[in-house]
């Protein structure tokens, strides 16, 4: 089974599709992995969908990715003696650490190190930004703040801080509880919210031990202020547009979803672009022309992946909003400007593991320059497709690898379609096999040609350093 499109789509599961039937439908439809988001599910839900998901790659026999999506520190306000209160434009509101219910006057922020870090104008926003105010005076235990825009406040609604740096980690004691659980129910990718920092992603990564590859989801302004440290570090990215639209003015969020996924492909690094892609989708079969419009400017930036969330999870539409964005994404890619303006995109080669990446470079020259039918890239930790998929060659991307969990990887990584088969054990065996998985998944015909990327001695992660043109026998389907 092959995606005619290079774009991935990634659909979150919730109520609404987490039954092996519906996930065994949006796979149909076009899923390539599936999100398990950690601020709803409970460790038994997600072990009982990552196991839903493996039955379902067992049965078709195509790797599929799972991405646990971690909470992090969401910070929320205490309660108020009458639930709610009302804000008006100009009024005094101090946030304190005393846990009394709140009233006109005064609530609970029940974060001490929040308290010690807000500054005398720093933004303080609640409710996804419904209500803004400054803060005035602080004095560590306490913050005056004069409300801007005003409006109802309720119980435990969620604060941001676009201003103010945060001095804990963006990994709670819940965070990594959840962590453990995914990676012993076996999960492909992490993605670790509120990051702010490069360090926040190296923790993350020092308790993943390769267990699984780790994605930051950029969505405060911190993260942006330090991005290429934060992608250096990263396995790859989400521009997680829903707390970024919060945090920064929403005006900026389509210039910096275009910066992020720049960076990211100089890095080499996936990037997913998500959040409200096709929101009017959770109540409507069909999208607004506008969604249709976010979509198609996703895949013309040769996104890796595009995200479903609430559409897919909770909403009434879950496998109609997966076909809407699998066709969308395939009319994109085969619009006549559609090569053009990916190739504009191309990043330099970077200097560092630049034999590596000239190769990958050398492998799209050589297969459009020869006519060659694919790239095949044999790769036991996955980094050669990435390489290979940073390049975004016309020819389709084959990856052979002898891991499971590499070809699950692959499943977010624009463009590749992995397979599983033992390690090659010659150049040979090598060249062999390469045609013989181009031929049956559909990639050439008998007498054409492939590129094979490999590298020697083989099952020795990292090296890439082999290129070969095979040609495939006249018997090859
Ligand atoms: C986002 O904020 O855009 C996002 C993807 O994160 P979450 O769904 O956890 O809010």
């Amino acid at each position: 089974m092959r995606r005619l499109r290079r774009c991935k789509i990634i659909a979150t599961l919730g109520p609404a599709s987490a039954n092996p039937a519906m996930v065994s439908a949006l796979f149909h439809a076009g899923a390539d992995l599936f999100r398990i988001n950690m601020s709803h599910a409970s460790h038994d839900q997600m072990r009982n969908q990552v196991e839903m998901i493996r039955a379902l790659q067992e049965e078709c026999g195509r790797p599929i990715g799972i991405l646990i999506d971690l909470q992090g520190p969401k910070l929320r306000i205490g309660t108020f003696k009458n639930r709610v209160v009302r804000l008006a434009k100009g009024d005094k509101f101090i946030f304190d650490s005393n846990p009394v219910p709140g009233d006109e006057s005064r609530v609970c922020l029940p974060h001490h190190e929040i308290l010690l870090a807000l500054k005398a104008a720093d933004t303080i926003l609640i409710d996804d930004g419904k209500i803004r105010l400054h803060v005035t005076e602080t004095n560590g235990k306490r913050a005056v703040a004069t409300v801007d825009v005003a409006g109802e406040v309720s119980n435990r609604k969620g604060v941001s801080l676009p201003d103010t740096e945060i001095p804990v980690s963006s990994i709670t004691e819940k965070d990594r509880a959840d962590l453990e659980a995914g990676l012993e129910a076996g999960v492909d990718w992490v993605a670790v919210s509120f990051v702010q920092r490069p360090d926040d992603v190296a923790e993350v990564k020092k308790l993943t031990r390769g267990r699984a590859l780790v994605m930051s989801k950029i969505e405060k302004p911190q993260a942006i202020s330090r991005l290429d440290e934060v992608v250096e570090i990263s396995d790859a990215l989400m521009v997680a547009r829903g707390d970024l639209g919060v945090e920064m003015p929403l005006e900026k969020v389509p210039g910096l979803q275009k910066r992020i996924n720049r960076m990211a492909r100089r890095f080499g690094k996936p990037v997913v672009v998500a959040t409200q892609m096709l929101e009017s989708m959770i109540k409507a079969p069909v999208p607004t022309r506008a969604e249709v419009s976010d979509i198609a400017t996703a895949v013309f930036e040769g996104a890796d992946a595009i995200m479903l969330s609430a559409e897919s999870a909770t909403g009434a539409y879950p496998v109609e909003a997966v076909t809407t964005m699998n066709k969308i994404a395939e009319e994109v890619e085969r619009d006549s400007y559609y090569r053009s303006i990916i190739n504009a995109q191309r990043a330099p080669p970077e200097a560092t593991n630049a034999d590596a990446i000239a190769i990958a470079v050398a492998a799209r020259y050589f297969a459009e320059t020869l006519d060659l039918k694919a790239i095949v890239a044999w790769t036991s930790s996955g980094a050669t497709a990435f390489r290979i998929a940073r390049e975004r060659p016309e020819a389709p991307v084959l990856a052979l690898t002898p891991n499971r969990e590499t070809a699950c990887r692959l499943a977010l990584v624009w463009g590749v379609h992995a397979v599983v088969t033992k390690d090659a054990h010659d150049v040979d065996d090598m060249s062999k096999r390469a045609c013989k998985f181009a031929g049956r998944e559909g990639f050439a015909k008998a007498q054409e040609r492939v590129i094979i990327v490999a590298g020697v001695p083989f099952g020795t992660p990292g090296a890439t350093n082999m290129v070969r043109i095979a040609v495939l026998d006249a018997d090859s389907k």
